[in-house]
């Protein structure tokens, strides 16, 4: 027979995710829903077309890698760092508790406690697909709220990363297969384990960082943007396998670090951009293939132990998330955030359920349970977050924002970093203090790295502008590129402080009159500043008489 199984699995794949995803969002129902439905229905477990099973989850970990390699693009080493404080403890707590909690439903069912440990591991790792598709949906990537839970999500990883290496040869001291080639201590595994990961990490830092943005470099000066898409690509995915291969790092870890390198880069911007219709195209076959994987009869089978896996997923995560961001100090907001971006379980766990039953270590329910666990959690989650939606208007209400530091002294304020933002940006640099207000996420990053304080936020937000610390500034300087949007900034600048000098941005004369009607100690067209630059140009009074030097 003619071989089209990959064919037929991707044919069948996008399409009935595209029915099910199409009928679940004219329902008002997430489209995840469809998608993993379309995943249930190819699968073994209902009659009819059974998909390759060895082929779908292929085809998503591919979804898995383009997407870790666009978190990587959009996280500098830097970004990482900021959040180290919060998320390692934050991580490593949530999973000790997860384990924990893991453990105790084990021993309830009968199972033995190295059966709960790999249990409650799979628990406590949430899926990274999920994570950034609610972060994505709410823009919340590149705020400060999801800069932590993707730090949270990062060291989840690399001890998931780590716990897949090592159980295989702890297995026989927890009551599973000891490992067939048992040479050497658990401690030389451990050692080497670490090992290559941290070959991995300094091989990427000092070898990649030189040679990746060589390699884009040279061919954006091609031209052609065939080959840069190509390039982006061809990158990702052998770094991503690469480091799988060579280091025994996971491909997501692999590819997280490609994106790393690529970030501090110009070009990254272009190359995000070029893998996004792709990367969108397989995280669709990732939740076919998590549909796949279901046995829907699990759920009469074992009703309450379903219910109390999820509960463990949903609710006694978050609450140990919740608790641990307050006890960091951090505002209500930020914890309801991490607390719902981790409520869910995915692809880590299904790779860690995997290797429990192959070590004998846990029973084939266990593995049914997480699937269940899983998909339910990934279903609770989108509503979790419309839940959130609504709580967080009030949290953020009551919130007293802080200004931030430089607004403690006389400043300047500048909102808007496009074209004219930046270049009077540049210019105030040394003459007084700054604060910047720009809404989009990767300039206020880019604002961040050349040093200059940054709110992130839409200006018009009263909540934004009380944080750049309008009260004491000397100058506003208003870029943003819509008079509308200005003048809502101006009127509230205005009753802030009657004493500041605010400079606007208009186009016409009428933009003039509106906005020094709304406070505006100067309102500059561009049109006449031009005029002005090229008088500046011109020549001085009539040229003397010719004469030669
Ligand atoms: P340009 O038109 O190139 O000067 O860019 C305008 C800049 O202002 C962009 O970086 C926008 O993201 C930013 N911007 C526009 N409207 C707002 C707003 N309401 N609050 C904060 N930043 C804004």
């Amino acid at each position: 027979m003619h071989h089209t199984s990959l064919i037929a699995t991707i044919v069948a794949g996008l399409g009935l995710a595209f029915v099910f995803g199409a009928l679940a969002n004219r329902l008002k129902l997430p489209v995840l829903v469809g998608y993993l439905l379309a995943g249930v229905i190819v699968g073994p477990f209902t009659p009819g077309y059974v998909a390759d099973q060895e082929l779908a989850p292929q085809l998503a970990e591919i979804g898995v890698i383009l997407l870790m390699f666009g978190v990587g693009l959009h996280f500098s080493v830097k970004d990482l760092m900021a959040v180290r404080k919060i998320a390692i403890p934050g991580a490593v707590v949530q999973i000790a508790a997860a384990t924990v909690m893991g453990v105790g439903l084990a021993v309830a069912l009968g199972w033995g406690w190295g059966a709960g440990v790999v249990f409650g591991l799979a628990l406590s790792v949430a899926s990274t697909v999920v994570l950034l598709r609610a972060l994505q949906e709410r823009r919340l990537i590149e705020t400060d709220r999801g800069r932590i839970a993707v730090g949270w999500l990062i060291v989840e990883d690399l001890a998931m990363v780590l716990a897949l290496v090592l159980l295989p040869a702890l297995s026989g001291l927890m009551g599973g297969t000891p490992p067939a080639n048992a040479s050497g201590g658990l401690l030389m595994t451990f050692a080497i384990t670490i090992g290559k990961v941290v070959a991995f990490v300094a091989f990427m830092l000092i070898v990649g960082r030189r040679v990746i943005p060589w390699i884009l470099h040279r061919i954006a000066h091609t031209g052609s943007r065939e080959l840069f898409r190509l390039a982006v690509l061809a990158i990702c995915l052998g770094v991503a396998f690469g480091s799988a291969a060579l280091f025994g790092v996971s491909f997501a870890l692999g590819a997280f670090f490609a994106g790393m390198i690529m970030a501090e880069s110009e070009l990254s911007h272009q190359a995000a951009n070029e893998t996004l219709p792709l990367r969108d195209a397989f995280a669709v076959l990732f939740f076919v293939s998590i549909g796949m994987l279901f046995d829907p009869m699990v759920l009469l089978r074992e009703p309450l132990a379903v219910l109390a896996t999820v509960l463990i997923i949903v609710v006694g995560k978050s609450l140990v998330a919740y608790a641990l961001v307050l006890a960091f100090k951090r505002p209500q907001s930020v914890a309801l955030t991490i607390s719902a971006s981790l409520a869910q379980i995915g692809e880590f766990s299904f790779i860690l359920a995997g290797l429990g039953v192959s070590l004998k270590l846990l029973p084939a329910d266990g593995r049914d349970l997480i699937l269940a666990g899983a998909i339910l959690s990934i279903l609770i989650n989108p509503l979790l977050f419309a839940w959130l939606d609504k709580a967080m208007v009030k949290v953020t209400a009551k919130e007293a924002v802080e200004p931030v530091a430089a607004a403690a002294q006389p400043h300047a304020v500048l909102v808007g970093y496009g074209r004219v933002g930046k270049a009077v940006a540049e210019g105030l640099k040394n003459r007084t203090p700054l604060v910047v207000i720009e809404d989009e996420g990767d300039r206020a990053i880019e604002l961040r790295e050349a040093g200059f304080e940054v709110v992130q936020g839409n200006a018009v937000r009263p909540e934004v502008l009380m944080q750049a610390g309008l009260d004491k500034a000397t100058h506003v300087f208003v870029a943003v590129p819509s008079p509308f949007e200005a003048a809502r900034i101006i009127e509230q600048a205005r009753a802030a402080n009657p004493d500041a000098r605010i400079v606007a941005r208009a186009y016409t004369d009428a933009d003039v009159d509106l906005l020094t009607q709304m406070g505006a100690t100067d309102a500059l067209i561009g049109e006449q500043e031009i005029a002005r630059g090229m008088l500046q140009r011109a020549p001085r009074r009539a040229p003397p008489p010719a004469t030669a030097h």
